[in-house]
């Protein structure tokens, strides 16, 4: 996967890939980031990237020019006109930040996880002329229900969350599928080996009528967030670790984890239940 980054602040990017499982894909070559300066796009002596609104209002926008011809450059070819329809690659995303976009989350994740290539236009001020969201982005995303400063932050996490998706990318390769915002299979309401997208069908396992939990769901697809891990020691500041956890059997331990998970979804999103 190549990621781009088209920014007014290219130094913004200097060690946050550094660290991890970021750095660790980009050494073994899974995942290349460079970053483009969008005023190397500019034509006059003042380097002019923003302009302020028709129509009036506060602030600046980031003008036209400099962004469609930082990805035009990007991509080797033109990105098209009114009067030409524009070319699309399959495995090329052209990603604006936008608090008005379109709200990131793990399934959007999984799908830019099977891209080569994702070109990130990161926004400052008011934001960008409207025309770079209608015809020359290809995803208009926004990374949660408040407004940022920049589309810097917002890039390195979608950054983040798809790079570790990249099959290889994780040491585990088993943690990606058994972490929060994956759907638990529900005809496997035992097993935590049920949680799973688009994984093989989940090994039922024998004792399910007793296994079912408290909050349990019905043998229906659930999206929970992940169960509570807990290490050593097994007894801190007289808070004692579950005794089921440190009992060594495997399905009285899946069982609790999966109760665990879905009474921590309830707790803190019950909006995520009774959605897949
Ligand atoms: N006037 C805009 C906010 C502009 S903030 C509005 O009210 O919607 C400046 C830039 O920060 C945006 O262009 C975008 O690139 C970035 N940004 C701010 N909040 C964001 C969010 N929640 N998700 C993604 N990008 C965001």
């Amino acid at each position: 996967m190549r990621f781009d980054l088209i920014t007014i602040f290219p130094e913004f990017f200097a060690g946050p890939f550094d660290h991890g499982i970021l750095r660790r894909a980009r050494e073994t070559g899974l995942v290349e980031v460079n970053v483009q300066d969008l005023r190397a796009f500019t034509k006059d002596r003042h380097r002019t990237v923003d302009d302020r609104p028709f129509g009036g209002g506060e602030g600046m926008v980031l003008k036209p020019e400099p962004l469609f011809e930082a990805v035009e450059s990007l991509l080797g070819r033109s990105a098209g006109g009114a009067a030409e329809p524009r070319a699309h690659e399959p495995k090329t995303a052209i990603v604006l930040m936008s608090a008005a976009g379109r709200l990131f989350d793990q399934e959007m994740a999984r799908r830019y996880a099977q891209l080569e290539r994702m070109i990130f236009i990161c926004g400052r001020y008011e934001g960008v002329d409207e025309r770079v969201a209608e015809h020359l982005a290809t995803e208009e995303i926004s990374i949660g229900n408040f407004v940022l400063s920049g589309g810097e932050l917002p890039a390195m996490l979608v950054i983040d969350a798809v790079t570790r998706l990249i099959p290889g990318a994780l040491g585990n390769e088993a943690s990606s599928q058994n972490e929060s915002f994956s759907v638990i299979l529900g005809d496997a309401a035992n097993s935590t080996q049920a949680r799973a997208h688009d994984a093989a069908p989940p090994q039922a396992e024998t004792d399910d009528a007793q296994g079912r939990a408290p909050c349990d769901l019905d043998g229906t697809n659930q999206m929970l967030l992940d169960f509570p891990h807990y290490t050593r020691p097994a007894e801190y500041r007289g808070w004692s670790v579950p005794d089921v956890l440190i009992g060594g059997n495997h399905a009285e331990v899946a069982r609790w984890r999966r109760a665990a998970a879905a009474e921590k979804t309830r707790r803190n999103r019950p909006d995520l239940l009774g959605r897949e």
